[in-house]
């Protein structure tokens, strides 16, 4: 029996599940585990999941659209949600951001907020959970950047402009398909310096769910590698959230990473949100991916917690059966470490450091 794969993972949406659930406790939810869901301490300890973006989303004012019921239509255009203002956004981002530190404080060392490349690959190696603090959609952000000093400091480390609904600093595609990923205008003024901004503090800027006008806007940019947290290939799914080969390719000359998502409708080459998807899905946008970035420029960015994902996958438990899918159609450990933890780890710190 191998000795487990480390996954560093790209993209969950726990901290958005644990803010929304009814608990009374859902700092013990996460370290106790048994309250559904895809990831909690003891499902992640299992599954070799070591380290991993921690996501804020701010959920849309009024009532949402069921995102999951659309896109299990043979076509789709779903609206997009109204913007949020940015009091209420910043919010939502402390009480987010508090839960994670209050799991750390409460974990007796299994779960750490890391800062740094080398506090990541130190948890792990440990057998512990490292979690980087992450914006998507960037809303709490305010135009004088007093919001972003501040989250800095208090341990953010990536960021995404924008999630599918237009702000301040851009506009990200809707979740369209078929459809092509320029679905828009990209970076607004405010947009372009915080690109600047981030790339100065050392906060990585993360290109899921942005236009293709925006990803451009940004590659034009940036002085950091290219990141697409949990984006996958256009050329097998023709979703509009997914990556161009240009994109790709853009990613790959960056050294940048590419994080494969799980979401069903973002796999499967007929756009659909449905359960009984196969890993070889999940293999064909990886062969693609490599094909196009670099076997160091892709890794894996779940959506756990934030998306359907695979019924044979079923949660962070259910690493393994991937990994071992990755083994069984011939990528080679290396290979396998690249993809599941290095590369994720070798862009953040170039981007840190940088
Ligand atoms: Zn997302």
């Amino acid at each position: 029996m191998p000795a487990i794969t480390p996954v560093f993972d790209g993209h969950n949406d726990t901290l958005l599940r644990l803010h929304l659930s009814k608990s009374a406790d859902p700092v013990g939810d996460f370290l106790n585990g048994g309250a559904g869901g895809h990831i909690d301490l003891p499902r992640a300890i299992e599954g070799g999941l070591r380290a991993g973006l921690f996501a804020i989303f701010i959920p849309s004012p009024g009532k949402p659209a069921d995102v999951d019921e659309i896109m299990s239509r043979p076509t789709y255009d779903a609206p997009l949600p109204e913007r949020c203002a940015q009091e209420a956004a910043l919010g939502h981002t402390l009480a987010m951001a508090a839960i994670l530190f209050r799991i750390e404080a409460a974990s007796n060392g299994k779960v750490k907020v890391c800062r740094t490349a080398a506090e990541i690959a130190a948890t792990a190696a440990a057998g512990n959970l490292a979690a980087v603090l992450h914006i998507e959609g960037a809303e709490a952000i305010d135009p004088d950047f007093n919001a972003l000093d501040v989250l800095y400091r208090a341990g953010l480390r990536s960021l995404g402009p924008v999630w599918s609904r237009p702000n301040i600093f851009g506009h990200g595609v809707p979740f369209r398909f078929p459809s092509t990923p320029d679905t828009g205008p990209g970076l607004t003024d405010l947009g372009r310096e915080l690109v600047r901004r981030c790339n100065a503090l050392g906060i990585a800027f993360d290109l899921s769910h942005i236009t293709e006008r925006g990803f451009w806007d940004t590659a034009g940019l940036s002085t950091a590698p290219l990141v697409a947290s949990h984006s996958n290939a256009h050329a097998v799914t023709p979703h509009a959230r997914n990556l161009t080969d240009e994109q790709l390719a853009a990613i790959g000359e960056t050294k940048g990473i590419a994080g494969l998502n799980y979401a069903t409708a973002f796999l499967r080459p007929d756009g659909q949100m449905r359960p009984d998807t196969p890993f070889e899905m999940m293999l064909r946008h990886i062969d693609h991916m490599v094909d196009k970035a670099g076997i160091d420029s892709v890794g894996l960015g779940s959506d756990f917690d934030g998306a359907m994902v695979p019924a044979d996958l079923g949660d962070a438990r259910g690493l393994p059966k991937l990994v071992e899918a990755m083994r069984a159609h011939g990528y080679s450990g290396e290979e396998i470490d690249k993809l599941c933890f290095g590369n994720w780890l070798r862009v953040l710190g170039e981007t840190w450091n940088g």
